[in-house]
C-alpha cells in the first residue's frame, strides 16, 4: 500500500471550528495507532487521520524484517481481542503474517481511507487561544486538530553501537532494523553484536549458511524455550466454527501469564523463590543444550530473571555447538576496516557486521520522538527530562490537554501487547466519550491526580524484581538514565486493563473552550455509535 494509493481526504476532512482540519490526529500507524483509530470509530469519531512517516502500516513489524523474525509470544494473545484470526500458521507466527494482519485490520475496520503515509511529524504545538493542536510535518506541511493521539511507538529508533572505528568498517554493515535482503550472507564471515531478543532470532537463522559466525555478547540474556508448532488445519477449522475456542485459549494463556508474572515479577519480594527456581532450571537447560561447559557458563546471566526482558527460543543455544560459531565475551575495543578487535588485542576479520544493538528507549532523543509543546510553552521532552518520565495511567500529562499517549511512560503491563493497546485505547475513548457527554472540548488530567498516580507507581515498583532483585549487572533498557523504570507499570496487565475501565473521570478537567459550532455536529464529526 503506498501513499499515492490512498485518497488524500477522509470523508470528514472539511475544515471545522477554529479552522480545524480534523477532530483527531493519530501519530503512527503501528498496532497501537491502528487500535486507537478503530476505537475512535467505535465511539463515533470518524474525523481523524493517521499520520505515518513510512509508506506502509505495521510499525515495528513493518520496519523489522530480519531472518528468523517471528512473534515471541503465543500468537493467540498477539492480536486484537475483537479480531482473532483462526488461521495463524504457527503458535508463534512469522513476521510476514503479523504484518499481513496489520494490513488486514486497516482494511476490515475502515482505517485505510484515514491513513496518510510519508508524513513525518516534527513538532506538535498546543494553541491555547483556539484550544487546538498544530501538527508540523517535515517539509513544511501543517494541520490543526482538537485531539492528538501519540502512537509513535517505543522501539522505533535503531541504536548503532558507539564503538570506535565503526564508520571505517569496509565490509557490509547493517542494523537489524534495516535489513538488506539483497546482500547474501552465504559463505561470508559474519559478526553479530548483541544477544537481545532480536539477535537470538537472527543468529540461528543465519548460522547454517555463513562461513563463520562471531557472536559478541556483552550481557547474557535469560531465555525460555517456546512450545512452537504448526497449527493443524483441523484446529484452524475448529477456530473458524467455534471462535470461543480460540478466545478460551487466549484467556487461559493470559491467565497463566498474569499469575506467573504477577507473583514472580510484580510481587517479587513476596515470592522470590519463583524466579530463583526458574533461574536454576534455565541455567541447567543451557548446560544441557551447549556441549562446551565453558561456553555454557558464559551464556548464563548473573542477574535476576526479568531484570532485562527475557527471550524465547528453542534453537539459539544449540547454535553454539556448531564448529564455526564462536561466542565472544571479551569486550569489543574497536572496529577496523576489516574486522572487530577485542580488548585482548585479537582481531577477528569479517565480511559483514550485523548490529542487533536495539533501540533508543525512554531517553530525550526518542521520548517523544518529535517536539511536543503544551500550555505555556511547556516542552514534554524537557518536562520528562527534568521531572522524570511520568504519565497518568501511562496516558496523559498535565499541561498537555487533549493529548493522549499510547504506550506512554508506565503504561506497559502484562505480556500481551494487544491487551496493553486495549487498555490505552479504553482510557482514550472514555475521556473523549465523557467530553462529548458534557459538550466539552478540553480534557486535561488534574495535576493532583497525576501526582497521586505517579507516587503510587513509585511505591509499587519497590515490590518488583526490578527493585528487589539483582539487576545491577543486567544493563537493561527497563532502567532509564536516572534509574527509573518507565517502560514497565508495576501492576499486572489485568489490573491495568481494569483501571482503564474504572479510573475516576473526576481526575480530569472537562471544559468547553471553543466557540460552539453547530455545523460540526451536523457534519457528522461526532456520530453516535
Ligand atoms: P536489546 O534487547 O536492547 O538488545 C541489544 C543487544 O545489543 C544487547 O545484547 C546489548 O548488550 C547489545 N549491545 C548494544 N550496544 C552494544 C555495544 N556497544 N557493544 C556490545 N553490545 C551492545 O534490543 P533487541 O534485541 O533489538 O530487542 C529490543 C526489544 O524488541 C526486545 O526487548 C523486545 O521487546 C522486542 N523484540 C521483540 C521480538 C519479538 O516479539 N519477536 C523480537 C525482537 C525484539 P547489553 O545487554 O549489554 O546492553
Amino acid at each position: 500500500m503506498t501513499a499515492s494509493a490512498i485518497p488524500d481526504s477522509s470523508p470528514d476532512a472539511s475544515p471545522g471550528a477554529a479552522g480545524l482540519d480534523h477532530e483527531v490526529v493519530i501519530i503512527g500507524a503501528g498496532f497501537s495507532g491502528i487500535g486507537a483509530a478503530i476505537a475512535l470509530s467505535r465511539i463515533g469519531i470518524r474525523d481523524y487521520v493517521v499520520l505515518e512517516r513510512a509508506d506502509e502500516v505495521g510499525g515495528t513489524w513493518r520496519q523489522n524484517d530480519y531472518p528468523g523474525l517471528a512473534v515471541d509470544m503465543p500468537t493467540f494473545i498477539y492480536s486484537y481481542p475483537f479480531e482473532m484470526v483462526p488461521d495463524w500458521s504457527r503458535l508463534y507466527a512469522p513476521r510476514d503474517e503479523i504484518k499481513a494482519y496489520a494490513d488486514h485490520c486497516v482494511e476490515k475496520y475502515g482505517v485505510a481511507p484515514h491513513l496518510r503515509f510519508g508524513r513525518c511529524v516534527e513538532e506538535v504545538v498546543y494553541d491555547e487561544a483556539d484550544n487546538a493542536w498544530e501538527i508540523h510535518l517535515e517539509g513544511g506541511e501543517a494541520l490543526r486538530c482538537r485531539y492528538v493521539v501519540s502512537a509513535s511507538g517505543l522501539l522505533v529508533e535503531p541504536k548503532m553501537p558507539d564503538i570506535e572505528g565503526i564508520e571505517r568498517f569496509e565490509g557490509k554493515l547493517q542494523h537489524s532494523a534495516d535489513w538488506d535482503h539483497d546482500y547474501d550472507l552465504s559463505g561470508k564471515r559474519v559478526a553479530v553484536i548483541g544477544t537481545g531478543a532480536t539477535a537470538i532470532q537472527i543468529i540461528p537463522a543465519i548460522a547454517e549458511r555463513v562461513a563463520r559466525l562471531d557472536v559478541y555478547q556483552r550481557t547474557a540474556i535469560w531465555m525460555m524455550g517456546k512450545p512452537d508448532f504448526e497449527i493443524p488445519e483441523a484446529w484452524q477449522r475448529a477456530f473458524r466454527r467455534l471462535p470461543f475456542l480460540q478466545k478460551a485459549i487466549r484467556w487461559l494463556i493470559n491467565l497463566f501469564v498474569e499469575i506467573t508474572m504477577g507473583m514472580g515479577f510484580i510481587r517479587y519480594r513476596r515470592f522470590p523463590w519463583m524466579f530463583d527456581w526458574l533461574e536454576r532450571k534455565l541455567a541447567q537447560s543451557i548446560r544441557d543444550q551447549v556441549d562446551d561447559p565453558e561456553v555454557a557458563e558464559r551464556l548464563i546471566p548473573d542477574y535476576s530473571f526479568f531484570c532485562k526482558r527475557p527471550s524465547f527460543s528453542n534453537v539459539y543455544y544449540p547454535t553454539f555447538n556448531l564448529d564455526h560459531v564462536e561466542l565472544v565475551t571479551e569486550p569489543i575495543e574497536r572496529i577496523t576496516k576489516r574486522g572487530v578487535v577485542t580488548r585482548d588485542g585479537r582481531e577477528r576479520e569479517i565480511d559483514a557486521l550485523i548490529c542487533a544493538t536495539g533501540f533508543s528507549v525512554f531517553d530525550r532523543s526518542c521520548a517523544p520522538n518529535f517536539e511536543v509543546i503544551g500550555c505555556g510553552g511547556l516542552n514534554l521532552g524537557d518536562f520528562w527530562e527534568t521531572k522524570r518520565f511520568q504519565a497518568y495511567e501511562g496516558a496523559t500529562v498535565p499541561g498537555f490537554p487533549n493529548y493522549f499517549l499510547m504506550m506512554g511512560p508506565y503504561s506497559a503491563a502484562g505480556a500481551s501487547y494487544f491487551t496493553m493497546i486495549d487498555t490505552q485505547t479504553r482510557h482514550l475513548t472514555r475521556c473523549l466519550a465523557e467530553a462529548r457527554r458534557r459538550d466539552a472540548d478540553f480534557v486535561e488530567i488534574r495535576p493532583d491526580a497525576h501526582e497521586r498516580n505517579f507516587r503510587k507507581v513509585l511505591r509499587r515498583r519497590a515490590d518488583t524484581v526490578l527493585f528487589g532483585g539483582r539487576c545491577e549487572t543486567a544493563n537493561s533498557y527497563y532502567f532509564d538514565a536516572r534509574g527509573d523504570t518507565p517502560g514497565i507499570r508495576p501492576v499486572t496487565g489485568g489490573e491495568h486493563w481494569l483501571r482503564s475501565h474504572l479510573f475516576s473521570l473526576r481526575d480530569y478537567t472537562f471544559e468547553r473552550r471553543s466557540r460552539s459550532d453547530p455545523s460540526r455536529q451536523s457534519a457528522g464529526r461526532w456520530e453516535e455509535s
